[in-house]
C-alpha cells in the first residue's frame, strides 16, 4: 500500500462514533511519549497527520486516517500522563477496551514501546488483551537509536523470549523514526495484515 496518501478522516470519543465497519484497519497504541506520532510521521511521510493527533482535545480521542477507501490507520489515545485523574483513566480504558473488543474490521495492533522503558503496565494490558482476543500484535521498540545496536538487539531478544507463549501472534522489531530504521519492516507487516 502507499502510506503516503494517508489522510485524516474523523475522530471518535466513543465506539458508536467510529466510521462504519468496512475494509480493514490497523490500530497504533502506546504510552504517551513512546514515539507514536513520530512513527506515524515516518510511515506516512506526513507531519500533518501526527499533528492532527496531538491537537489539544484530540489526544483522548480515537483518530481515524484513511490510506485508501478500503484501508485505515487508527491512532489510539496515548496513555500514561501522570497528571490524568484516576476517573479519566478508567473512562479511557473503558473506551479503548470497547473499541478493541467490538471493532470487527480491526486486523492487528501495533504497540509502541520506548526501548529504554519496555513492558510497563499499559503494555502488559495490551499484550494480555491481544492474547485473549487472538489478534496479531506487532511491537515496535522505538528510539532504538538511543542504544548501541548490540544492546538494542539484546532487549529485543529478551522480549521475544518473554513472549514465547504468543509465538505466531506477536512480532517484534527495532524502530527509529530519527534514523528511519525499521520503516520498511513496519510497512511489510502492515501490508501483510491489510492486504489479504
Ligand atoms: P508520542 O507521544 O507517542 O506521540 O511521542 P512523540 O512521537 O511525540 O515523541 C516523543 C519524544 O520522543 C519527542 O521528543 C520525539 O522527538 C522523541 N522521539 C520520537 N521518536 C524518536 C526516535 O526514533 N529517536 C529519538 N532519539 N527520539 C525520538
Amino acid at each position: 500500500l502507499n502510506y503516503r496518501t494517508t489522510r485524516f478522516m474523523v475522530s471518535a470519543a466513543r465506539v458508536d462514533q467510529c466510521p462504519p465497519e468496512y475494509g480493514r484497519e490497523v490500530a497504533f497504541a502506546g504510552r504517551s511519549n513512546a514515539g507514536k506520532s513520530s512513527a506515524l510521521n515516518a510511515l506516512t511521510g506526513s507531519s500533518k497527520l501526527a499533528r492532527t493527533s496531538k491537537t489539544p482535545g484530540r489526544t483522548q480521542l480515537i483518530n481515524f486516517f484513511e490510506i485508501d477507501e478500503e484501508h485505515r490507520l487508527v491512532d489510539l489515545p496515548g496513555y500514561g500522563y501522570a497528571k490524568v485523574p484516576e476517573k479519566m483513566k478508567h473512562e479511557w480504558q473503558r473506551h479503548l477496551g470497547a473499541y478493541l473488543e467490538q471493532r470487527e474490521c480491526l486486523v492487528g495492533v501495533v504497540l509502541l514501546m520506548d526501548i529504554r522503558h519496555p513492558m510497563k503496565e499499559f503494555d502488559q494490558i495490551m499484550i494480555d488483551w491481544a492474547r485473549q482476543s487472538q489478534l496479531p500484535l506487532h511491537i515496535l521498540l522505538t528510539k532504538s537509536d538511543k542504544l548501541k545496536f548490540g544492546a538494542a538487539k539484546g532487549i529485543m531478544i529478551k522480549l521475544r523470549s518473554q513472549l514465547k507463549d504468543m509465538e505466531g501472534l506477536v512480532t517484534i522489531q527495532l524502530f527509529s523514526s530519527l534514523k528511519k530504521t525499521g520503516v520498511d519492516e513496519l510497512r511489510g507487516t502492515l501490508d501483510s495484515w491489510l492486504c489479504q
